[in-house]
């Protein structure tokens, strides 16, 4: 069974939805009238419960099963934010707003996550509760965060929560997920050298911020090289050197920015310490102070066992051993589900988007086709989690 019957008689409207939110991106917090498309769609369908302005504007929207004394209830997570990109896929329902896009396929997310709600809603065929979950800000803005911060688990009684990405060249209809850590944390880091400036020609009148700074850069190295356990994953990366604005001034102060990443928390936690004592000391052994904001952002998104298990049945359930991976490559990128699976277990979990441009790619768009197996996951993964 690859897709559910209604699943694919849904697909038409569903893709209409999509394309609709596609034309219409809104970026991080500022996703309100997504958010009312989606309160208003909820509405139409019957859902019992909707709740608006959840971690500033995030919607949850509860279904109750045709029985509910399970005491269970499962969260369903889907994105709505788009990304200050301008778009170049030449569609006819591309970006009306110049300069935003959706290229991440949160149109998409949304949009399935709404094919599933009309569903549920419709059938009703488990024994419990599920919250539907709209989030904001994923892309740089923490919104999981914020929705968890404002009590989303405890608010809706939520047991175990699920999420799904799209994921490019992955085919459509298959599916593909781990076990354990999936996607990485995402820090970012800012340094600033202090020095004394003074004349390009009399160095030794001065201390020099660009040299202490350099130093900084090729020493940080060596927290991957050096400090970290060759087996364990992590990235330092420095990103942006500011300094200077003259060719005869050695100016008084640099800035380094950066970003660290890293599958294993406890290495994030050396990364920072390590990262505090070299900028200090390199930059004193050249005469400079430094001060290291350390900005932790998105943690390291890690699926539980049991249900990412589950997960994966649900998934090979519908598409057949052959096009579930339970084994999905980790990759360096974050997500803010990681703040959703810190609160409560579940799963994060990719559905193919077929031979497509890159996710944040300007002619990057969600392929319709995957909406009707989305829609299946969705469903039959309440069905199963909470039978009659
Ligand atoms: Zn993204
Ligand atoms: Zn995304």
């Amino acid at each position: 069974m690859p897709i559910l019957n209604r699943a694919a008689e849904l697909h038409e409207e569903v893709t209409g939805w999509r394309r609709d939110f596609h034309a219409n991106p809104e970026l991080l917090y500022d996703v309100h009238e997504t958010a009312a498309k989606v309160a208003g769609l909820l509405k139409e369908f019957g859902v019992d419960e909707i709740v608006t302005g959840i971690g500033k504007t995030g919607v949850v929207g509860i279904i109750n099963g045709g029985r509910n004394d399970s005491g269970i209830t499962i969260g369903l997570r889907a994105d709505m934010d788009a990304l200050p990109i301008r778009e170049a896929t030449g569609k006819p329902y591309a970006s009306r707003v110049d300069g935003l896009m959706h290229a991440c396929g949160h149109d998409g997310h949304t949009a399935m996550l709404l094919g599933a709600a009309k569903y549920l809603s419709e059938t009703r065929n488990f024994n419990g509760r599920v919250a539907l979950i709209f989030q904001p800000a994923e892309e740089g803005g923490a919104g999981g965060k914020a929705m968890v911060d404002d009590g989303l688990m405890d608010r809706f009684d939520i047991r175990e929560v699920y999420g799904m990405h799209n994921a490019p060249t992955i085919p459509i209809g298959s599916f593909a997920t781990r076990e354990g850590a999936m996607l990485a944390s995402v820090d970012q880091l800012d340094i600033v050298v202090t020095g004394v400036g003074g004349h390009a020609a009399m160095p030794h009148n001065c201390a020099d911020p660009i040299l202490a700074a350099s130093a900084i850069v090729q020493s940080i190295q060596s927290i991957v090289s050096r400090n970290v356990d060759p087996i364990g994953s992590i990235v330092v990366s420095i990103t942006r050197f500011e300094a200077g604005d003259a060719y005869n001034v050695i100016p008084a102060t640099a800035r380094l920015c950066g970003t660290v990443r890293s599958l294993d928390e406890s290495l994030r936690d050396l990364a920072e310490k390590r990262l505090g004592e070299m900028v200090e000391h390199v930059a004193r052994a050249h005469g400079c102070t430094a001060e290291l904001t350390y900005e932790r952002q998105y943690p390291t998104t890690v699926n539980h066992r049991e249900q990412v298990h589950f997960a994966a049945d649900v998934a090979r359930s519908l598409a057949g051993d052959a096009n579930v991976e339970i084994n999905t490559p980790q990759v360096m990128g974050g997500e803010d589900f990681s703040f959703m699976l810190q609160a409560r277990p579940g799963a994060f979990v990719y559905i193919g988007n077929g031979d497509s441009a890159g996710l944040h790619h300007p002619e990057y768009d969600f392929n319709d086709e995957a909406i009707p197996h989305g829609i299946s996951f969705f469903a039959e993964l309440v069905r199963k989690a909470m039978p009659l």
